[in-house]
Parts: C-alpha cells; structure tokens; sequence
C-alpha cells in the first residue's frame, strides 16, 4: 500500500496569502510550500481522506485516475471545500460507466457539507454514507473505525480514522490519522500501538491560548507517547502561527505566544522555531533524541510517498 500525502499545511496553507512573516518569507526563498493537509491511501483502492481547496492540483499532479472513497474528518472548508472537484471523475469517464463516489462522514459534518454540496449528490458525483464514531465500517479493502476527537464548537462532527488493512506482505497494518484536535474525548481501545500514527503540529509550541483547538507538537509528543506508534509518525497539518524571536511580525494576529516553549530537558535556552522544511526534521530529530524517545518522527511534505 502506498501513502501519499497530497498537501501538508495549515487551514489556508503556507506560505500564506499576504503574509509577510520570517517562516513564509523563509519558505518563499526555499520554494517551499504546504497545501492544504489531505492524504491518499492506494493498495486496490483508492481512498482519499478530506478534500480541501487544494485537491484539483493535488489529484492531478498525483495522477489520480479514479478515486473509490472519501473520508471527511470535520466540516471545516480546508477539508471539504474541494469536493466539487470529482465532477471531473464522472465528466471524464466513458458515457455511462460512472458510479457516484462514495463520501463518508458523520451526521454534524453532513449537515454543514449539505448546504454547498447537496447538488453533487442529487447529480450523483458523490454518494454520502453516514458514520458514527466507534463503529467500524468498510471502503473496499480497507477496514474503518471512526473516532471522536474534540476540534472546538464549530467542528460539532469532528472525527479521527483507524484504518486497517493488509501491507506488501500481506501482514495486518494499522494507520492512525487524528486530523484537527485538541482532544481525544473516550479514545477507543484499538487506537493504542499503530502501526503508523499521521497527527497535527500546527504549532512547534503550545500557545497561551489554543482557540482553534489545534494540535502543537510540544502536545503532539504526549499523544505519541500514550500511543506508542511502532513503526513512524508524520506530521501534517503545519502552520506558520509560531512567534519566530525578533521577527516585526510577531504582531499580527494569528501569531500565537508560547505557554512554555519547547526547550531541552537539561535546560537552556528553547528550540529555534523552525522556518522551512529541513529545519522543522532537525528540530524535531533533537526533541525526540534529547528526550530518549523511541520513536521515528518524519515531519511530513507534499506529494512525500511511503510504501508499506
Ligand atoms: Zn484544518
Ligand atoms: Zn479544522
């Protein structure tokens, strides 16, 4: 089975519009970017989870030819917004050989999505297949189980995804991905010791105040410890929101100041806020090594592939 992640930044991708901070001004000059986070699982499936504003570049520079599910984590734009985008599965395929594309999310996220989306589903681009949390369900090959995560009052149906199914060797393999949160209300027994773990660092640091109810890395580590993943965690979903010291653009608004910055366990001074892709893998890498920690931590990019 191949992982791809198709996009790997915050809500409205990095470098941002109209942003003049050191991170994007960092990233501009490196010819970085993240789009919006999204993820592609292809074994005989293919199954995307979430489709934001990103997916028409995504799908195309990927060479997605058929897509045979969708996972939506939570009705936020940057995770659904693409949706209209498979039009072109059904406008591109022989006359009369399309079937709908299966969309699965829970009833809170439905009764958002439905609003802009009800027309693809009365001209049968997508079909839509209500989950609940807590009970298992099947695209293909791939085993399901969605789970509650808290993402603040305006994500009322935001979920996780335990995905299950079998790798090159034909062994049983399990992929955790917790999308946007903050919290994981009543985790369910099968969440402990993945296989791989994909989980949000919005922030290197957690912030004073955690309004979007986002992950950090500095929480992140918690999770991967009370998870103990035993092969690789990714990060996605990274935003460009850390105070970088000095820079005059602390003082915009999105720019979140540190609780109690990431620092080594043996003191000194914290963790030079990472401003572009190889800084944000040393950074990590001295985290996980100074703590002693057992665990492979890649900070994910776009268009990154593994094979498992
Ligand atoms: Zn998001
Ligand atoms: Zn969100």
């Amino acid at each position: 089975m191949d992982i791809t992640f198709l996009g790997t930044g915050g809500a409205w991708g990095v470098p941002e519009l109209n942003c003049d901070c050191l991170i994007c001004r960092e990233m501009r000059r490196q010819g970085e970017k993240r789009e919006r986070t999204s993820l592609l699982l292809t074994n005989k499936t293919t199954l995307l989870i979430d489709c934001g504003p990103d997916a028409r570049s995504q799908l195309s520079r990927n060479k997605v030819d058929a897509i045979d599910g969708v996972l939506i984590t939570h009705e936020h734009s940057d995770h659904y917004i693409g949706l209209d985008e498979l039009f072109a599965y059904k406008r591109n395929g022989p006359r009369g050989s399309f079937n709908p594309i299966p969309v699965y999310l829970t009833s809170k996220s439905h009764e958002v999505i439905n609003k802009r989306f009800d027309y693809l589903e009365d001209m049968e681009v997508i079909r839509i297949y209500r989950i609940e949390p807590d009970r298992w369900f099947s695209v293909g090959e791939f085993e399901v189980l969605p789970f509650d995560t808290f993402h603040g009052p305006f994500a009322k149906g935001s979920v996780g995804f335990i995905i299950k199914c079998k790798d090159v060797s034909g062994k049983d393999v399990q992929v955790v991905y917790t999308s946007d949160f903050s919290e994981i209300p009543g985790p369910p027994s099968e969440l402990f010791n993945p296989d791989y773990l994909v989980i949000q660092a919005f922030w290197l640091n957690e912030p004073v105040n955690n309004r979007p109810n986002h992950m950090s890395f500095q929480r992140a580590i918690d999770f991967i410890e009370l998870l103990k993943p035993r092969k690789e965690t990714f990060l996605v979903h990274i935003g460009d929101a850390d105070m970088v010291p000095g820079d005059p653009a602390n003082n915009i608004l999105k720019k979140a100041e540190p609780k109690n910055p990431l620092r080594p366990p043996s003191g000194g001074d914290p963790y030079p806020i990472p401003l572009n892709q190889a800084q944000w893998q040393k950074t990590v890498d001295r985290v996980i090594s100074d703590r002693n920690l057992p665990y492979k931590v890649t900070v994910a990019y776009d268009d990154l592939r593994i094979k498992i």
